[in-house]
């Protein structure tokens, strides 16, 4: 058996650690231990998946006008929906034969420069309804600026949503209705400004609740009505109360804001968020069992480093969506796949894929791009099952000594995933961006792809400083506005500098009595992004101190935590996606239970 290893990453030069379980997944599916760290692991597939920088361009085969992932001036061919899933064209046709003169991943990278592209990435043969400005997304109706989702109604501006109606601007919400700016939610109706809440209802400012109802700026309760900042109310003296707030008014959530965060920071919470898991580290994180650094996850068994996925077994390294088993370092896989290898963007019903892209219902598959229904291909070319084989053997044994080195002279052997300089996007248009931000300047001496956003000239008529204090006093005539908004394309979040207000937003608007945002979509929805914990974990102790905890802020309201006594600290340690700098008061799970009831 293999011990643990330190090992130096190539690209960030920082040391990382394999662990031993580590090397008997490597062994399973005959690939070398990585050569890069975990987070630049993570960061390469990430810039693999553009999710939500859309352009409009010509699908380049019947010229109709569609709203793609790649800017007009991207290299590639790119078709529309009709036209890539038709049957008007071959793939097949660009095949090549494999050159053993020159490194395979300069051939991959010059079959992707040929073969044709569809405009964004959404679900196969999945109907879309009145839904153009979406991608990584199928079965939707009527929504607008939706990513990364499923099966949704009369949705706008959120990311990961599914099975939600009329929600807008969430990141993170399963079986939605009527929610507004929450992150991380489910089971949740009429909810606003809430981050970690399952089965809450018409409330307002709650963070870690459950089955709560008509509460505001609450933290950590279970099955309450008529809280406001963790005090009980009757019924009258709630609405009367809340009315006060005045939660619709602009200054009214500002100054209740502050109130919250005293709320907030003194109440504790669990050093994760999940449930039912066994031998497990990562957050957002349930029913799993030996599962590991993975981050929103749901039923998986021997994952590590995965984010975004459900339903997986021995997968490591992987990025969206879910239904996989054994496979390595993929983004956007999924739905029904079986040992699928430094792959992108390949689903449904696939099986031992290495090094492909857009491949769909098929197997053994090397190094190819956008096939459908084939087996026994390598760089678009068909061979029998046995010339298949050996040509694969070969490539492999060619890749672990004759590698393709990036702009940077770092070698990329085989069992590593295709570099950065081969995404087909923009690196300031991917995920990578939002987690592994970039400046102009680094981008361009990574060699990543960069094209310089062009000046968007857009005739301001009202800045979002003036925007009136509440929804009553809009007339329809702000459709017609364009809205500066307040970062003025200052910040990094991809600023769109002005914004428009769309007629099923202003509806929802006055049916929920929301004030009108004053930034734009991409910075409301990076501030949602800052929101979360980041992608990452630091070992910690449990913070309850005996009858309060370190900090002295919150003092215990149970006499009984599990292990220690109360004139003890307790002695459990974790791994917590809380740094241990943050203002938070983090809890074992034993010590958490005993004072959330
Ligand atoms: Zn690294
Ligand atoms: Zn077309
Ligand atoms: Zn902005
Ligand atoms: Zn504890
Ligand atoms: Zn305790």
């Amino acid at each position: 058996m293999n011990k643990t290893e330190t090992k130096k990453c190539q690209n960030c030069k920082q040391q990382f650690t394999i662990e031993p379980d580590d090397f008997d997944f490597y062994n399973k599916i005959k690939v070398p231990p990585p050569t890069f760290c975990p987070e630049c692991r993570m960061q390469r597939r990430m810039a693999f998946r553009n999710e939500r920088t859309l352009y409009k361009r010509d699908c380049d085969l019947c010229n109709k006008v569609v709203i793609s992932a790649y800017p007009k001036a991207a290299q590639f061919t790119i078709y529309c929906s009709e036209c890539w899933w038709g049957d008007s064209w071959d793939p097949m046709k660009y095949g090549q034969g494999y050159n053993p003169t020159k490194p395979f991943l300069t051939q991959w990278k010059e079959l992707q420069s040929k073969v044709p592209r569809p405009y964004v990435n959404n679900l196969t043969g999945a109907t879309m309804v009145n839904s153009e400005y979406t991608n990584c997304a199928g079965e939707l109706k009527n929504c607008y600026l939706v990513y990364g989702s499923m099966r949704d109604e009369d949705c706008a501006y959120s990311h990961y949503l599914n099975y939600s109606r009329h929600c807008f601007d969430n990141l993170y919400c399963i079986k939605g209705e009527n929610c507004y700016d929450c992150l991380d939610i489910e089971n949740c109706y009429g909810l606003q400004y809430s981050q970690s809440c399952v089965g809450c209802r018409d409330s307002t400012f709650l963070f870690d609740c459950r089955n709560c109802s008509d509460c505001i700026g609450c933290v950590g309760l279970r099955n309450k009505k008529y809280y406001i900042l963790n005090k009980p109310y009757a019924k009258e003296e709630y609405f009367e109360k809340k009315d006060k707030l005045a939660l619709h008014t602009r200054t009214g959530i500002k100054s209740f804001q502050e109130q919250y965060k005293n709320v907030y920071y003194s109440s504790p919470r669990k050093y994760y968020h999940g449930q039912m898991n066994k031998d497990f580290s990562g957050d957002y994180i349930a029913n799993t069992e030996n599962t590991h650094q993975s981050f929103y996850i749901k039923h998986a068994r021997g994952c590590k480093f995965v984010f975004w996925c459900n339903n997986a077994e021995d997968v490591y390294d992987y990025m969206s969506w879910g239904d996989m088993e054994l496979s390595y370092e993929c983004v956007s896989n999924g739905y029904n796949s079986y040992h699928c290898l430094f792959t992108d963007a390949s689903w449904s019903d696939n099986k031992d894929l290495e090094y492909c892209s857009l491949c769909f219902t098929s197997s053994n598959l090397f190094g190819c791009i956008g096939l459908r229904s084939k087996k026994h291909c390598i760089l678009n070319k068909q061979y029998s099952e046995v010339e298949y084989k050996s040509l694969r053997e070969k490539i492999i044994g060619e890749m672990k000594t004759y590698p393709y080195r990036d702009i940077r002279g770092i070698p990329y052997l085989y069992g590593e995933f295709p570099p950065i300089e081969l995404s087909p996007f923009l690196y300031t248009d991917t995920v990578a961006q939002e987690h592994f931000p970039l400046t102009k300047e680094e981008i361009i001496k990574n060699g990543f792809r960069w094209e310089e956003r062009k000046k968007r000239n857009y005739i301001v008529t009202i800045k979002a400083e003036e925007l009136p204090e509440t929804i009553d006093e809009i007339d329809d005539s702000i459709l017609d506005a364009v809205i500066e908004c307040v970062h003025k394309g200052e910040c990094n979040d991809q600023c769109t500098e002005a914004f428009k207000i769309i007629v099923q937003e202003l509806q929802f608007y006055r049916k929920m009595n929301i004030p009108l945002p004053q930034l734009c979509y991409n910075c409301r929805h990076s501030g949602r992004v800052a929101a979360r914990n980041p992608l990452k974990l630091w070992h910690r102790q449990c913070q309850c101190a005996g009858e309060h905890s370190d900090n002295k802020v919150y003092t215990n309201t149970s006499k009984f935590h599990q292990p220690h006594e109360l004139n003890e600290h307790c002695p459990n340690e974790f791994e917590t996606t809380y740094a241990l700098d943050r203002k938070e008061i983090i809890y074992c799970e034993k010590c958490y239970q005993q004072e959330v009831v």
